[in-house]
């Protein structure tokens, strides 16, 4: 897989993971890349990971990077090893309280809107600080926040990414500081996909999520 270890060498210098993002793809192309050694795979749709977590080698970490409906929580807690996209105080507490009774801690990103364009899912700075403050978020004790996620707008004007790229990256110190110092634990910057990763290493991500570049387009 040449996309895969050329991609891997450019990560390298900025020590980022690289999530292999597979939706839509089946499971013998999956296995292409985890045959050359990708353990990290990331799906958007919560019954298409489920499917393939079935199916799959159960060394993958499978991430969820879409959005997270609560009544599906219950399905993926006893295996997921990162959902990337926490975008509600409700949401958080269902991954709690299920994650407490298949006995885990489970790892968030909490998602933030940064693009330009309207979109649906993500908070808004103001709304994690304010759930960040509470005694109630405090009080969990079967999830960990690691860092945050976000996606740019979709564009070819390089500077308005690197501006919403900065945009995550400030709320990422902010949150560092005033909610999660000296904790180590809190140190991801999840952006970054196929035609903007570039951009995104050089302003700070720790983790990229990249689809197409390795597995051709979608395939709906
Ligand atoms: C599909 C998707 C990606 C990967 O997109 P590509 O452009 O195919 O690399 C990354 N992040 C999220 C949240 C996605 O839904």
């Amino acid at each position: 897989m040449k996309e895969l270890q050329n991609l891997l060498q450019e990560l390298k210098p900025h020590h980022a993971t690289l999530v292999a993002v597979s939706k839509t793809h089946p499971p013998e192309k999956i296995m292409e890349l985890y045959r050359a050694g990708q353990r990290d795979f990331g799906e958007n749709r919560v019954q298409e990971m489920i499917d393939k977590y079935e199916q799959m080698p159960k060394d993958i970490r499978w991430h969820l990077i879409g959005h997270l409906q609560t009544n599906k929580v219950k399905y993926i807690t006893s295996w997921v090893h990162l959902i990337h996209s926490v975008d509600s105080f409700k949401v958080l507490k269902e991954i709690d309280k299920r994650a407490a009774s298949d006995e885990r801690v489970i790892d968030c990103l909490l998602q933030f809107k940064i693009a330009e364009e309207d979109t649906k899912y993500g908070f808004e700075p103001e709304e994690a600080y304010e759930m960040l403050a509470t005694d109630e978020f405090r009080a969990m004790r079967n999830v960990r926040i690691t860092g945050v996620m976000g996606m740019a707008t979709f564009t070819d004007d390089e500077e308005q990414v690197r501006r919403e790229f900065r945009q995550l990256k400030t709320i990422f110190q902010h949150m560092k500081g005033h909610f999660f110092a000296g904790q180590d634990s809190f140190r991801e910057l999840s952006m970054g996909m196929s035609g903007d990763y570039q951009i995104a290493l050089e302003e700070g991500s720790t983790m990229v999520r990249v689809g197409s570049l390795l597995f051709g387009e979608r395939v709906y």
